[in-house]
Parts: C-alpha cells; sequence; structure tokens
C-alpha cells in the first residue's frame, strides 16, 4: 500500500517506512512525475516526463492538466482514438503503481490517493475509477489539505495548534482549519475553488504580456511562449525581473507586471480564507501557524496575502510540492496500523452541504427549486444524519427525490448528484403517517455518498448507492477501459523514464549543432543499442552518459 498525490502538474508516490513517510523516485532519480499523457511517433503511450516533453513538441500528441475535467463528460482526440480524463488519470496511476513495485520490490495493489478537498462527489468517483483502471483498489480518498496537514502534523504531539493549511496547485486552491492535539488532527473546516491554480497565474501572465506588446503568435509559438513564462513566473518568485523573447524583441518583465497581470486572480484567494475562518468560528488571532502546499503557494504574492489578512508568517519547512504525497503515506500507515502512527487519530469534514430538492407551498401555490440541506458543509466525517419530509399533496403515491450539493437556496445553482425514486405512500384510513419520508444521508470517509429514505407509514425502505452517478462508468466500462489501456508488453525501451530521456535528448538535439550533436548522437546510439540488448548495466551505464550530458540543458525543469 502507497499514498499519492495525483496532482493536476505532476503526481509522487510515498511510502510509510522506518517510522516515517518517504517520496519514492523513479529510475531518473525524479520524484515530480509530470500528470501528462502523450503518443509518440511511433504509436507508444507516454506518461510523465516523456509525455510533457513530447507535448512540447507536437501540442497535438496528448493532454496534460485532465485533472481538471475528472468528472465530467469531456474528451480529448489523440493519437488516432477518444480518451476521457480517467483514463489519462489511469495511465498516471499506474505509472505511480510501476515505480512504487520496483522501489518497494513488491506488488503494490492498494492505495490512499488524495483529491482537492473541494472535489465534488463525481470528481472523487472518476478518481476511484481511474484507480480501478490502473489496477489499485483505493483504501481512502483523502483531502489534500488534510494530506498537508498529517505531514507536518504526525509527531507533533505536544501542546494545542490551530492550523490553516493554504494550497494552492497548479490548477485548484484549498484553504482548511485544523485542529492538532496529542496526536489528534481534527479537520475543522475546509473551503476553497476548484477552478483556481498557478497554471491561472501563468495564463494570466501570457495574455497580459501578449497584449500589451500586441504581439500575434503562431499556435506553435504561443505554446512556447507558454513553456517560457512558466519559467519566468518561477525566476520571480526569487527575482525582482526577468527577461523574456517574444518572437524577435527581448522584453523585460518584473514582479509588478507580473502583480498585475494576475491582480483579479489574488483577490479571490482571501474570500476563501475568510469564509474558512467563518465557518470554523475562529479568528485569525486564534491560528497558531499557516502551512503552504502546492507549487504557486511558493509565489511571493501569497506570504504577502497572508501576512496581511492573517498577521503571521507562513511555515515553509517542508517542501510544498512533497508535502500531500507524504501525508497520504502518513494515512497509509494509520490504514495498516503501523506501530509509529498508533496514537494519531484523523477527523476530516465534508467540504460541501448535501441535501435535496423541496417544494414550497406559498399561499395556495407551489413554488418549486428549493434546497433543503441534510448535511451541512464542514461537519465532521463519518456523518449519517437524517430530516423528515411530506408530500405536496394527500393523495401522492410516489416521490423522486433529487439528490444535490452546493451552498445555493436554489437547486439550479447547486450541483446535481443523483435522484431516488420513492413509491407506495398511498394513504389508507388509519394510517399514522400519511405521506411522511424520512430520508437519511449517510457521508463516509471517502467522501461518497449513500442516501435511504424510509416511508414512515410502512417501515419501508429505499437505499441508494448512486452506482449510476452522472459522467460515471459501470463494472462493463471499466473492464473495457482497462483492456483499452492493457500495456504492451513492455521493451525496455518503453519505460517511461527510458522514454523520457529519448525524448528529451531527441529535443535536444534539434537544438544542437556541430560537435555537441555528433556527441549527442553517439550518446543516444549507444543508449538505443543498449536498449536494444535489454542488458541491465549496460541500459543503466549509457543513461547516466546521456543523463548527464542532457542535463545541464534543463536547468530550470531540475528539481
Ligand atoms: P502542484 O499542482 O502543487 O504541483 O503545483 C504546481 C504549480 O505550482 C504550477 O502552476 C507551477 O507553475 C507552480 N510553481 C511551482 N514552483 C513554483 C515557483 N517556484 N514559483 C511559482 N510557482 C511555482
Amino acid at each position: 500500500m502507497v499514498g499519492i498525490d495525483l496532482g493536476t502538474t505532476n503526481s509522487l508516490v510515498a511510502h510509510f517506512e522506518n517510522g516515517s513517510p518517504v517520496v519514492l523516485a523513479n529510475e531518473s532519480g525524479e520524484t515530480l512525475t509530470p500528470s501528462a499523457v502523450a503518443i509518440a511517433e511511433d504509436g507508444t503511450v507516454l506518461v510523465g516526463r516523456a509525455a510533457r516533453d513530447r507535448l512540447v513538441a507536437a501540442p497535438d500528441s496528448g493532454r496534460a492538466f485532465f485533472k481538471r475535467d475528472m468528472g465530467t463528460t469531456t474528451t480529448y482526440k489523440f493519437g488516432g482514438r477518444t480518451w476521457t480524463p480517467v483514463e489519462c488519470s489511469a495511465l498516471v496511476l499506474r505509472e505511480m503503481k510501476r515505480l512504487a513495485e520496483l522501489r518497494l520490490g513488491k506488488p503494490v495493489d492498494s492505495a490512499v490517493i488524495t483529491v482537492p478537498a473541494y472535489f465534488l462527489d463525481q470528481q472523487r468517483q472518476a478518481t476511484v475509477e481511474a484507480a480501478q483502471i490502473a489496477g489499485l483498489k483505493v483504501d481512502r480518498l483523502l483531502n489534500e489539505p488534510t494530506a498537508a496537514a498529517l505531514a507536518y502534523g504526525y509527531r507533533n504531539d505536544a501542546e494545542i495548534n490551530t492550523l490553516l493549511v493554504f494550497d494552492l496547485g497548479g490548477g485548484t486552491f484549498d484553504v482548511t482549519l485544523l485542529e492538532s492535539f496529542e496526536g489528534v488532527v481534527e479537520v475543522k473546516a475546509s473551503s476553497g475553488e476548484s477552478r483556481l491554480g498557478g497554471e491561472d497565474y501563468t495564463e494570466a501572465l501570457m495574455e497580459a504580456l501578449i497584449r500589451k506588446h500586441n504581439w500575434k503568435p503562431e499556435p506553435a509559438q504561443r505554446i512556447r511562449f507558454r513553456e517560457q513564462i512558466e519559467k519566468v513566473k518561477r525566476a520571480l518568485t526569487t527575482e525582482a525581473s526577468t527577461q523574456i523573447t517574444m518572437g524577435d524583441k527581448e522584453v523585460e518583465v518584473t514582479r509588478k507586471d507580473f502583480g498585475e497581470a494576475t491582480h483579479e486572480l489574488t483577490l479571490r484567494l482571501r474570500p476563501v480564507v475568510r469564509r474558512c475562518l467563518r465557518d470554523a468560528q475562529l479568528t485569525a488571532k486564534q491560528l497558531d501557524g499557516v502551512l503552504l502546499v502546492g507549487g504557486a503557494s511558493r509565489m511571493p504574492v501569497i506570504g504577502a496575502v497572508l501576512l496581511d489578512e492573517l498577521d503571521i508568517e507562513p511555515n515553509r519547512s517542508l517542501d510544498p510540492d512533497r508535502v500531500v504525497a507524504l501525508g497520504a503515506a502518513v494515512q497509509q500507515a494509520l490504514c495498516v496500523r503501523d506501530e509509529a502512527v498508533r496514537d494519531l487519530v484523523l477527523t476530516d469534514v465534508c467540504p460541501h452541504s448535501l441535501g435535496v430538492e423541496i417544494s414550497k407551498m406559498m399561499s395556495n401555490q407551489v413554488d418549486n427549486g428549493y434546497f433543503s440541506p441534510i448535511i451541512d458543509r464542514n461537519t465532521t466525517v463519518p456523518v449519517s444524519r437524517s430530516q423528515t419530509y411530506n408530500t405536496l399533496h394527500p393523495t401522492q403515491d410516489e416521490i423522486l427525490l433529487k439528490v444535490y450539493q452546493g451552498e445555493s437556496r436554489m437547486v439550479t445553482e447547486n450541483q446535481k448528484i443523483g435522484e431516488v425514486r420513492v413509491t407506495g405512500l398511498r394513504h389508507f384510513p388509519g394510517q399514522k403517517h400519511p405521506g411522511v419520508v424520512d430520508v437519511r444521508f449517510s457521508y463516509d470517509m471517502n467522501g461518497i455518498l449513500e442516501v435511504e429514505i424510509t416511508i414512515l407509514s410502512s417501515g419501508q425502505k429505499v437505499a441508494q448507492v448512486f452506482e449510476q452517478r452522472p459522467g460515471t462508468m459501470n463494472k462493463a466500462d471499466i473492464a473495457d477501459a482497462i483492456a483499452r489501456l492493457r500495456p504492451l508488453k513492455l521493451h525496455p525501451r518503453d519505460f517511461p523514464p527510458n522514454r523520457a530521456l529519448l525524448e528529451r535528448a531527441g529535443r535536444l538535439w534539434s537544438d544542437l549543432k556541430g560537435v555537441d550533436r555528433e556527441v549527442l548522437t553517439m550518446l543516444i546510439d549507444k543508449f538505443e543499442r543498449a536498449l536494444a540488448s535489454q542488458l541491465p548495466e549496460q541500459i543503466h551505464s549509457t543513461a547516466a552518459e546521456l543523463t548527464e550530458f542532457v542535463r545541464p540543458y534543463f536547468p530550470q525543469e531540475e528539481e
């Protein structure tokens, strides 16, 4: 069993061993696997770095950032077929499984997988399906900020600590408040935005520069420009200004330019922090610390916003890229009751209000579409709550109960999870509870909902686990997907790190000239011959030589 951080930009796998969590590295020593999938020219499926590199050269050959589309019916076309976000995620998870098996030297068939606290039910379900396709049973879906808190908090057994976890990843933003006390980590509240992250900052800076300089890049130029912008953004985390090429112009970009271009995005951060404090009934003064999670939390503006809003310097002692995976591994230790975490207890909350649609009788007129919450957001889970409802008409025989999640008074603005039909409510003389049903919602630690309805007059129960939720797959679909993604027999050439190295070397080859190009040709040929021989030692030594040559050309992308 392992803990997996299935991120928007990168994914990581970690394992709990000898009393602490460790992030596992692949054959090239890398711990961050880009969450990207692409098809190589020869039709091979590329995952991770090889895929990301290929996408730079051939943007239509694959896909990245599919986590944002999880739980939707979006599909992508590349490599001559259609892909779903679930299938793309499954390939990344399968690579995580392979990496863990390689490092641990034994089969890995289950995992704790982290998801943004703000992930809706469909998105969680889609994540479970991706894991199934990858051959992993999900022991627990763990909210990312909760994972982060576990990574920081699992040793913290001293005093009571009230912590705010600020998690700004590539595509999502979550704020969580938790209290840890003698090994009990209790999530008090969590709020966020599922479509705000570092990638939006990149896009905003890119658009602002293109507008300011009135530049009209070709699509291919645009993609390369975006890569550069990503580097500029990171550079501005440590420097006050930097340079970028736009067409044939060299342009200076300052932190101030970046700040102005992304002002609107930064404005969206504070209300989420405030709402979370309000839900937990805490004030900033009661906080003992702020933890930063997610690569984009490194941006200086984040520290500034938090200092201004909460008057606290955030804690940066753990690497924001790894902390979620580390926490997933702590949760894994909890699941298998590892001795080192014997005294640790974790409680979490459900991030959305859950309820049903009701109609109201207003001066003899029926008004539809109201949301009646049964479980309020930020209630500690697992939780089971029930509420009774009456039929509108005395002779009504049937109810179609529609289940929603969200925070709006009207259901149209909330997200529908599913519906349950209940029949057999008819009146008969002497009936004690005509047309009254009890609706019980049970929400578990994985964030999955079960609904049970009891007709009070007869005691008859209708229980529904939403197996066919919108955008989800049934068992046959999953079996199909597994068959479709079943690996061709893996030749060493097709191991993702080897593919990645070849892709990268190929990219570099196009950039080089003269002697350098010749040396690179020689190294690639040697590596190719070693791969063809399938001899591990030769592959290892030639890969090391090639890596040493290639690495200095990609300094920004190294960890
Ligand atoms: P995650 O999903 O947590 O891996 O977050 C990745 C996001 O963090 C991407 O949008 C990156 O551009 C961003 N990021 C990573 N490192 C930095 C940095 N040093 N400065 C600014 N943004 C960063």
